[in-house]
């Protein structure tokens, strides 16, 4: 099978095994009276609704692969799926619940696979993955409530803005855990030939509005390296 085939391929394994995901947040987005909008991998998303941009495995997806200068994998939801498009500037963007922070093995498997094949056919697109703070609904599904327990606290009605010893250390968790998950994207991505300098994961933090880079993946071997965070696009 030539590359572009099995590209086309895989782009619509993608569509099978993340096409439901607006299932997950269809309750969520009536309570907050969000649209959610279903776009192309090339189109641009919506601010404030949630972009839902899951290819299907057509020729025009193929192609547009081919000639990416960069391509981003981020989350659907409502409070940041535009502004990860803003900051990354992509030629191709992809989203789905949870963005990189994938705790079902068959999904992380899927988006390896599919970052791994694009890397092949044009091997000088940067491959940029956005993770999210504050309780991303994708990860805490599929990681059984896991982020939730981590980082939601019921006697705490602004969990979010709480500056409270408890809250600070909850949040420091709740980081700890997604870069435990991107960490072991960018490794899978390795070993199925990605070049590393060609990977880019990221970290949004929603409510300071900042990007953390996870730029030391890009030189260092990180299985003897801590993860650090560094400032980027200020
Ligand atoms: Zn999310």
């Amino acid at each position: 099978m030539k590359p572009a085939e099995t590209l086309r391929d895989h782009l619509g394994t993608i569509y099978r095994v993340f096409g439901k995901d607006p299932d997950l947040v269809r309750t969520s987005a009536m309570q907050h009276g969000k649209n959610i909008y279903f776009a192309h991998i090339t189109d641009t998303p919506n601010d404030g609704e949630y972009n839902v941009h899951i290819p299907t495995g057509t020729s025009a997806e193929v192609e547009a692969i081919a000639y990416a200068h960069v391509v981003t994998l981020g989350c659907i939801d409502w409070r940041l799926s535009e502004r990860i498009f803003e900051l990354t500037k992509p030629d191709i963007y992809f989203t789905n619940a949870g963005g990189p922070i994938q705790p079902d093995l068959d999904r992380l498997q899927a988006l390896t696979n599919l970052y791994a094949i694009i890397h092949k056919i044009n091997p000088r697109a940067s491959l940029i993955a956005v993770a999210h703070d504050e309780i991303c609904k994708g990860a805490d599904h599929f990681s059984g409530g896991k982020v939730r327990e981590i980082r939601y606290d019921m006697n705490d009605p602004d969990t979010y803005r709480s500056t409270t010893d408890q809250s600070l250390d909850a949040r420091k968790r709740e980081h700890e855990f997604l870069l435990q998950h991107v960490q072991k994207f960018y490794n899978q991505l390795r070993d199925n030939g990605v070049a590393p300098g060609k990977i880019v994961m990221e970290i949004a933090e929603i409510h300071r509005e900042e990007f953390y880079r996870l730029h030391k993946l890009q030189q260092q071997d990180s299985q003897t390296e801590p993860l650090q965070f560094a400032r980027s696009h200020k």
